[in-house]
């Protein structure tokens, strides 16, 4: 008895060869316990963490003004720290230099955000900045 509810528990397809009273016995009883022995959907707990920043395997180029105008601040223009933007060392220094670099060449403007970019997602770790 014991052995067939784990089977059956195991395997819910299989059908037991054995009298109908037992198997509707063993049926109802699962149906029961099944609600709190349901399997959950989780994340795997043992996956490893993301190496580097959003930007590491990303060429940072001046003239990708969409990509560089997501450092930026949209009411000043300045560009992020890295304690907001969360990029490693070498490419905050790459996207600080490009976004000089577009802004020097007109790409870009200076005091403020493109309107056209102002709805592109985050990127940075920015809780509140508005
Ligand atoms: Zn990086």
């Amino acid at each position: 008895m014991y052995t067939l509810r784990v089977l059956q528990r195991l395997k819910p397809g299989l059908s037991p060869h054995g009298s109908t009273s037992l198997r509707s016995l063993t049926v109802t009883s699962d149906v029961a316990k099944q609600k709190d022995d349901m399997l959950v959907k989780m994340e795997n707990p043992y996956k490893e963490p993301q190496k580097g920043c959003v930007l590491c395997n990303v060429t940072v180029d001046y003239k990708n003004i969409q990509l560089l105008s997501q450092f930026i601040s949209p009411h000043t223009g300045k560009i992020y720290g890295r304690h907001f933007t969360g990029l490693c060392g070498v490419k905050q220094k790459q996207v600080a230099k490009a976004i000089k670099k577009a802004q020097s060449m007109g790409f870009m403007s200076v005091t403020h955000k493109h309107p056209q970019f102002m709805r592109d997602p985050n990127i940075c770790q920015l809780k509140q900045l508005n």
